[in-house]
């Protein structure tokens, strides 16, 4: 079939640096971080405080280490927090709030990761029923902005209000993985800082859409920074030299923001093409930014050999949650989207 460039929708963590990043990460000027004495780590730090409009905000390597250190910090062990049952934390970060706060999880039920104010009063109601020495005390509620295993959606403003106002009245504390918090303020055009106020910390990742090769930012009020600190210190997320990773978050700042539409325009188009494909089923007909989720089971393909035949296609996709996943992202363009469509309906064509 096509020998065209391979399109790889698997995932947004696969964007490569542009010649640009590289550019700003090969010029960038560092000190030791682990002091806090790394200026373009400092610089970053002060610049994503003011985006989400935080006191304070602390350079972490990854996501998966803020949701890690933004739990520790927040909880004592022994606590209940809330999250919807499909939430990152729970499905992909191999029990590490178990492993370092040692807090039970109470998921709810949610068809695409977004919550209600009424069912978190259910959950909280449930852990009531029983009260301590029973129950354990909830502590903390987790809000995950855009959702990745419901489909990239979006915690609407009105949504993240109420479940705040339901959190804050019954004196919990409310943290948001905002692993793709920039995709849904360019797709809704509610501003960072607007969503940020509902949430007592919140963090962003920089190696998805934003197309940076490490880093993610933390931020919240000073004193939950401050503990913030001591924790990813004693995880071992303290660097040296790490200005040199910064510089391309820094960069991603300045140029990878606003093409985020462009995304969540292509993952429209490509879910509209797949929805007009016999035997695929598309469960995000309408993505609000930037992930599609398909069942090809009606293709009488198992995932493993749709992907097999994708691949050999020259189209990357992957799997989450039993289905097909695609994500869009810098390196794909509007030719890849339509070699993706291309690929799918050749496979469909040769199954009927
Ligand atoms: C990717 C992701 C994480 C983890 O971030 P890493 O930087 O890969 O450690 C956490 N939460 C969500 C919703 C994610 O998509």
């Amino acid at each position: 079939m096509s020998s065209c460039i391979p399109v790889p929708l698997s995932s947004d963590t696969e964007t490569r640096p542009t010649p640009g990043m590289r550019q700003a990460i090969a010029s960038a000027e560092v000190g030791d971080e682990q002091t806090g004495q790394d200026p373009t780590v400092n610089r970053l730090q002060s610049q994503v405080a003011e985006l989400l409009g935080k006191k304070s905000a602390l350079w972490f390597p990854g996501g998966t280490m803020c949701n890690l250190v933004a739990i520790k910090a927040q909880t004592q062990p022994a606590d209940a927090i809330l999250a919807d049952w499909m939430a990152h934390v729970i499905r992909a970060e191999s029990a590490g709030t178990a492993l370092a706060s040692g807090v039970l999880i109470e998921a709810i039920a949610t068809e695409r990761g977004i919550f209600t104010a009424g069912e978190l009063e259910d959950a909280l109601d449930r852990l009531a029923a029983a009260p301590p020495p029973y129950g354990p005390p909830p502590s903390l509620v987790c809000v995950e902005q855009t959702h990745n295993f419901g489909g990239g959606s979006i915690w609407s403003l009105d949504e993240l209000r109420a479940v705040s106002r339901i959190a804050r009245r019954r004196g919990l504390r409310v943290h948001m993985d905002g692993a793709r918090l920039l995709n849904a303020s360019v797709a809704s055009g509610v501003s960072p800082a607007a969503f940020c106020a509902e949430v007592d910390s919140v963090w962003l990742d920089f190696t998805k859409g934003l197309g940076a090769p490490i880093g993610a930012v933390l931020a919240g009020d000073a004193d939950f920074i401050a503990q913030a600190r001591r924790f990813k210190h004693a995880f071992g997320g303290a660097m040296r030299q790490a200005g040199i990773a910064a510089a391309g978050c820094l960069y991603a700042l300045d140029h990878h923001v606003e093409r985020l539409a462009e995304d969540h325009q292509h993952a429209i188009l490509l879910a509209r093409g797949l929805a007009a494909t016999r035997g695929v089923r598309v469960r995000t007909p309408h993505p609000e930014t930037n992930i599609v989720f398909f069942d090809v089971t009606g293709l009488g393909l198992s995932n493993d050999e749709f992907l097999t035949r994708l691949a050999a296609a020259g189209v990357e996709m992957g799997e989450a949650r039993g289905e097909i996943r695609a994500v869009t992202h810098l390196d794909v363009t509007r030719d890849g989207i339509d070699q993706a469509l291309s690929a799918v309906r050749e496979i469909a064509r040769k199954r009927h």
